[in-house]
C-alpha cells in the first residue's frame, strides 16, 4: 500500500525513545507522522534495555548537546512521567571516589556539574553513609536531581498519543530502501512502501545503514557495546537505597558498573561495556557475521583496541566471571555477600566511532535535503528524549523551508 504524500508529511524510522519522541513532538506541530519500526512492539532495543536513570546532566562537557539537552531532559522527562501516569521517582545519587587517587575526577565532575546547574556538592564518608548506609568511601558527590523512570512506560504513553493525534506506527516494518526526489521521500519496508515529504532516522544500532541506504556517507559507524546487568537478590535490597555509582574513566564514554534501585524495587547492578559480536548481540552466543565484519572492515576499531586492550580484556574477564563482576561491585558496598547476583538482562550500546578509533561522545546527526539522521544518541538520550525530538523537528522544519 502506498500512502498519499501530505503537505507535511513525516516518515520516522525507529520506535525507540528518540524516534517516538520526535514523531510526538511533530505530532503536535501539525504534521502527520508515519513511524516504521522492524519489531513487534516499541522499545525493543536500547530504550527498553537500559538502566531506568533519569541523568542529572553531571557529566557532560558544558555546552554540549549532551550537557544542555540532558540537563533539560531531566526535568521533561520526570513532569511527562508524572503527567502521564509513569512510575518515576527522584532518588538522587552518589558518585563515591573509594580511593584518594580518584578525588581530582571527582572534583572535575563536581565542576562540571555545577558549571550545568546541577545540584550536587562534595560530602564526606559520613555524609554519604548517612544516604546509603552500606557505602564505602574517601569522598562522594551527592546529586539530587538524578532518579528513576519507567522508559518502556513513557514509550507505551508516546505511542498511545501519537496515534491519537492522528498518527501511524507501523511494527514489523523492516526499512530496506529509502530513495528522494524532487517532492519527496519513498521508504521501502519488507512490508509496504511509504512516501512523505520528510524523513528522520532514529534507527539506533542501525542507523549508519539506514543512512547509507538514504544516499549519505556517514563519517561514523555504529559499533556495539554490550552492558550486562546483575540482579541483588530481593533480600538484599535494603543494601542500596538509591543509585550509587563509581567515579567514571574519563577516557570512555561509559559511566562504570552502578548499582540502581529500579522503580519496581529490584537493585540492578551493571552494565559493564564489551564489544558485542553483533549490532543486537545480547550474549556472547549471537554472532553477526555481516555486523562483524562491519565492525572488524572499520578502521577506527582496531584503532581504538590498539589503545585500550588492556581495558578491553578486563570488561570481558569481569563479564565471563560473576566473581569479577562482584568484585567490582564490592568497592562500592563491601558487605555484599558472596551468591548475592542474580543474572538479568542485557542491553546494547550504539556506539558511533570515526575512523581514527575516538568515540563519538556527544549526540550526533546529519541533514540532508528534508531529512535528519541521528548518528549517536548514547546516554542520556533515553533521559534527553523529548528534548532530542524538540530537536529534530526544529532541524526538519528549517531543512524543509530550504
Ligand atoms: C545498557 C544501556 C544502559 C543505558 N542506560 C541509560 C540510562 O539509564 N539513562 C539514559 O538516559 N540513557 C541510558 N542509555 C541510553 C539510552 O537507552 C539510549 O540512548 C536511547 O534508548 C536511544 O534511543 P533510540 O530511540 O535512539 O534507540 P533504540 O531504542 O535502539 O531504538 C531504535 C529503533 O530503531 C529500530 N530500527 C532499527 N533499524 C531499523 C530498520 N532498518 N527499519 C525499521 N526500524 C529499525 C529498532 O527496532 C529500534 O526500535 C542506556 C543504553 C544502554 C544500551
Amino acid at each position: 500500500m502506498v500512502a498519499p504524500a501530505s503537505s507535511n508529511s513525516v516518515i520516522v524510522a525507529g520506535a525507540g525513545i528518540v524516534g517516538l519522541a520526535a514523531a510526538y513532538e511533530l505530532g503536535r506541530r501539525g504534521h502527520r507522522v508515519t513511524v516504521l519500526d522492524k519489531e513487534a512492539s516499541e522499545a525493543v532495543h536500547q530504550t527498553g534495555n537500559n538502566s531506568g536513570v533519569i541523568h542529572s546532566g553531571l557529566y557532560y562537557a558544558p555546552g554540549s548537546l549532551k550537557a544542555t539537552l540532558g540537563t533539560a531532559g531531566a526535568a521533561s522527562m520526570k513532569a511527562f512521567a508524572q503527567a502521564h501516569g509513569v512510575d518515576v521517582e527522584i532518588t538522587g545519587k552518589l558518585v563515591v571516589a573509594t580511593t584518594e587517587s580518584q578525588l581530582p575526577a571527582l572534583k572535575e565532575l563536581l565542576r562540571r556539574g555545577m558549571e550545568n546547574g546541577v545540584p550536587c556538592r562534595l560530602i564526606g564518608p559520613g555524609g554519604a553513609r548517612g544516604y546509603e548506609p552500606y557505602v564505602q568511601c574517601v569522598a562522594a558527590l551527592r546529586v539530587e536531581s538524578t532518579g528513576i523512570v519507567d522508559y518502556r512506560g513513557i514509550c507505551a504513553v508516546l505511542v498511545r498519543l501519537i496515534r491519537e493525534g492522528g498518527g501511524e506506527i507501523h511494527f514489523h516494518s523492516e526499512i530496506t530502501a529509502v530513495r528522494s526526489d524532487s517532492r519527496g521521500v519513498t521508504v521501502e519496508t519488507v512490508s509496504g512502501t511509504h512516501r512523505a515529504d520528510g524523513f528522520v532516522n532514529c534507527a539506533g544500532l542501525h542507523s549508519d545503514r539506514v543512512a547509507r541506504l538514504a544516499g549519505l556517507r556517514p563519517e561514523v559507524r555504529i559499533i556495539p557495546f554490550r552492558g550486562e546487568y546483575y540482579e541483588l537478590a530481593p533480600e538484599l535490597a535494603h543494601l542500596v537505597n538509591g543509585l550509587i555509582y563509581p567515579v567514571p574513566d574519563p577516557a570512555f564514554p561509559f559511566l562504570g558498573v552502578h548499582l540502581t534501585k529500579m522503580t519496581t524495587g529490584a537493585v540492578h547492578a551493571g552494565p559493564n561495556a564489551v564489544f558485542a559480536f553483533a549490532r543486537e548481540g545480547y550474549s556472547w552466543l549471537n554472532v553477526n557475521p555481516r555486523d562483524l565484519m562491519d565492525s572488524a572492515a572499520w578502521p577506527g576499531l582496531w584503532k581504538l583496541g590498539a589503545k585500550f586492550w588492556r581495558v578491553g580484556v578486563g570488561e570481558a574477564a569481569r563479564s565471563l566471571s560473576r566473581k569479577r563482576f562482584l568484585s567490582g561491585l564490592r568497592q562500592l558496598v563491601p558487605s555484599l555477600p558472596d551468591d548475592c547476583l542474580v543474572p538479568a538482562h542485557a542491553g546494547v550500546r550504539a556506539q558511533a566511532m570515526r575512523r581514527n578509533g575516538a568515540l563519538v561522545d556527544d549526540f550526533l546527526y546529519e541533514r540532508a535535503p528534508r531529512q535528519i539522521h541521528v548518528l549517536n544518541s548514547p546516554s542520556p538520550a533515553a533521559t534527553a528524549g523529548l528534548e532530542i525530538g524538540r530537536l529534530i523537528a526544529d532541524e526538519l522544519e528549517r531543512e524543509s523551508d530550504k
